[in-house]
């Protein structure tokens, strides 16, 4: 099952307190792609600039992503910088700058109009919704991620794209902002009015939580030592949860549990290193080796 992601690859400099590094790949549709390929090939739909070359293509490369959806326009690089707190929990942003992706126009090739499992990344929910336009027929999967400037920039819009989404990802703070409820369950409720039969929202270090109007389902984020670079986890998290259920090729609750783990373990893996450098390395193996932790982590008996 091929699965569909729209969202930046960019440059990005970052800052936490384990070290600093200055223009590395990064991009929410980058980490998204590297974490769902090791469960189903990924069709990349985003927009580099002339300053992006093969050197910087070649982390995709081996890895069953295809790249023909990705446009590369004159200028610069979508670039990204970011600083994180002592304890990382907190993250300012110092620069933004969307150079080619002002002008993005998301056009998918004609071997992306099959895709049935679609993931619209952080991008104007009207670019979102003309991704779908483009698909004639309509996927079984789709999944979105929104943050506060589209939320509180252009509510109406992202209404409107809201109405065709299947599962909606974002973290606790955007739940409430969307919602005004502050309450996640309630505000669950109002998402579901909205379009979205399926919540799922990304906690951090503490973890992610599940709401369908059928059940609930809660996953930690994977203890580690040393947590490196926070940037991307969420990217990689939907990546593992999104490439799971495409392969999986159905959507029930055995499978919504499942993808939550992949997710998570996905994330966790993701901020061991800076960037994307730990995904790039990653292999299935070490993703099964991990999931089988998780389950031993979280399994008890009554
Ligand atoms: P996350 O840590 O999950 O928020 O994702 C961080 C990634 O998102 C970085 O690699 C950035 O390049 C990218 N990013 C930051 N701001 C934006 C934005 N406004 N639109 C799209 N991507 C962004």
């Amino acid at each position: 099952m091929s699965l569909l992601v729209v969202g930046s690859v960019a440059f990005d400099a970052i800052e936490t307190p384990h070290g600093k590094v200055d223009r590395t790949l990064g991009g929410a549709g980058s980490y998204f792609a590297l974490a769902a390929c090791h469960f189903t090939p990924v069709r990349l739909v985003a927009v580099v600039g002339e300053d992006f070359t093969e050197k910087h293509k070649s982390v995709f490369r081996g890895r069953p992503i295809d790249l023909s959806g990705l446009e590369h326009a004159p200028g610069k690089t979508f670039f990204w910088s970011g600083r994180y707190s002592r304890n990382m929990n907190e993250r300012t942003t110092l620069v933004t700058e969307l150079n080619v992706f002002a002008g993005f126009r998301p056009a998918l090739p004609r071997a992306y109009l099959d895709s049935s499992t679609v993931f619209l990344g952080n991008i104007d929910p009207t670019l979102q919704r003309s991704v779908l336009k483009q698909i004639p027929r309509k996927p079984r999967v789709i999944g979105l991620d929104t943050m506060n400037y589209w939320i509180e920039g252009t509510p109406a819009e992202l209404r409107r794209t809201l109405k065709h989404v299947h599962i909606l990802m974002i973290n606790d703070e955007e739940t409430r902002q969307l919602t005004g409820e502050h309450n996640l369950l309630r505000a669950a409720k109002r998402i579901f009015r909205m379009g979205p039969r399926v919540l799922v929202i990304k906690r951090g270090e503490h973890g992610a939580l599940l709401v369908s109007d059928k059940f609930m389902f809660s996953v930690p984020a994977y203890p580690l030592e040393e947590v490196r670079d926070p940037t991307g986890a969420g990217d990689s998290f939907a990546g593992g949860f999104m490439g799971y259920l495409a392969k999986a090729g159905r959507v029930n609750p055995q499978t919504l549990r499942c993808a939550m783990v992949y997710g998570s373990v996905l994330g966790s893996f993701a901020v061991e290193r800076f960037g994307v450098e730990r995904l790039a390395t990653l292999t299935r193996r070490e993703i099964e080796s991990r999931a089988r932790l998780f389950s031993k982590l979280t399994f008890f008996k009554l």
